[in-house]
């Protein structure tokens, strides 16, 4: 999942080599320190598309802590990579009128990576944590007493001196997102007053956001052309943005084309191998190992994850998600199998 590239100030920056990202929720700061890619991303919820529910509990929340004049509490947000937790931080931010500051987990290895950005916190700010179920075991523990008590216990001295030193935190809001919600530790996940999980995008919303990223790009597409895209991108926007972006790029090198239609958005998927159900190339070489090795199954998630040469918690967090929600992957206790509409899929191509 991708950290928005934004500005990296070292004198913001508590880290010695400026790891936190700071970005300021004001929205003309943000689109100068944002790259071209995090432009499409909307910053306000009326500009979010979809998750309607995530947003209402969201919405709730945020106006009780505006209206209270406090920090908004922990929020906790869960699901497949490129559905928007990234972006939804950012809208909180942008709607709590306060700046958010980026990091990711395996970012902060040392013990002073969290310190020096808790300590820096100002009040009511927000904290995102990307991939929050990497982080390491002292970076957690320093964490309860954060996020319970706004307090930060660092052990100063050694040997015969050693003692521990309690320093208050003003109040804040860690918001922590993870494609593997299962990995968090219980603690942590308790300490989150929100938990929330973000859905695969229907096909309307889908479409909406393609609609939004060609105006963005400055674009015109046929609405079948948009459909196309929102039909092939893995229920994904950030998967969206991208094959938008592939089809300019076919658009461009073709030359002379006003306005992009069904036809050429198929024919710029194709090239990229992006089939007509939205399956990749690493799709496809999944179904088609359990297939033709295994008669389509039940076969162990590191069996498949050996054999692919792919790591087993990428396959479990971003290949086979979507694999699902499509119904042509199930997973059983005995392993992965595929589904009879997989296989009709999958055949299908074959005879192709
Ligand atoms: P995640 O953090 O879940 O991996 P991101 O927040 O980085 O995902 O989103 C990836 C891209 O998808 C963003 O740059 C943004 O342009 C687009 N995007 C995500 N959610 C939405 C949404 N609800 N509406 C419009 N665009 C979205």
């Amino acid at each position: 999942m991708a950290i928005v590239s934004s500005k990296i100030s070292k004198a913001d920056s508590p880290t010695p080599k400026g790891r936190e990202r700071l970005v300021h929720a004001e929205p003309i700061e943000q689109e100068r320190t944002l790259s071209r890619e995090d432009s499409l991303r909307p910053s306000c919820f009326e500009d979010y598309i979809g998750q309607t529910e995530l947003k209402q509990v969201l919405k709730i929340s945020v106006t009780a802590a505006l209206g209270r004049g406090e920090a908004l509490d922990h929020v906790l947000l869960y699901g497949p990579p490129g559905l928007g937790k990234t972006t939804m931080a950012l809208v909180l931010a942008k709607e709590l009128g306060v700046k958010a500051r980026l990091t990711s987990a395996p970012a902060l290895e040392r013990p002073r990576d969290i310190v020096g950005l808790l300590m820096n916190l100002q009040p009511r700010e927000l904290l995102f944590v990307d991939e929050i179920h990497r982080l390491p075991k002292v970076a957690e523990e320093l964490l309860y007493p954060a996020m319970e008590d706004r307090r930060l216990d660092l052990n100063v001295g050694k040997g015969n001196t050693a003692r521990t030193r309690s320093v208050d935190l003003p109040p804040f809001t860690l918001v922590g997102a993870t494609t593997r919600a299962g990995a968090l530790s219980s603690p942590l996940r308790d300490r989150f007053g929100l938990s929330q999980r973000l859905e695969f995008y229907r096909l309307k919303d889908l479409q909406a956001i393609v609609e939004r990223a060609a105006c963005l790009l400055k674009l015109s597409l046929t609405n079948d052309a948009c459909l196309e895209i929102a039909r092939r991108c893995r229920s994904t926007p950030r998967i969206a943005n991208r094959l938008l972006k592939r089809v300019r790029d076919v658009a461009t090198v073709r030359g002379g084309m006003n306005v992009i239609d069904a036809q050429l958005v198929d024919e710029a998927l194709e090239l990229h191998r992006v089939d007509r159900k939205g399956l990749d190339a690493s799709d496809r070489r999944l179904l088609e190992f359990l297939l033709k090795v295994h008669g389509g199954g039940p076969v162990g998630l590191d069996t498949i994850a050996a054999a692919l040469g792919e790591d087993s918690a990428t396959l479990e967090s971003v290949v086979e998600p979507f694999l699902m929600q499509v119904g042509f992957l199930n997973r059983t206790p005995r392993g992965r199998v595929v589904t009879e509409a997989g296989r009709i899929h999958l055949g299908r191509l074959d005879k192709k």
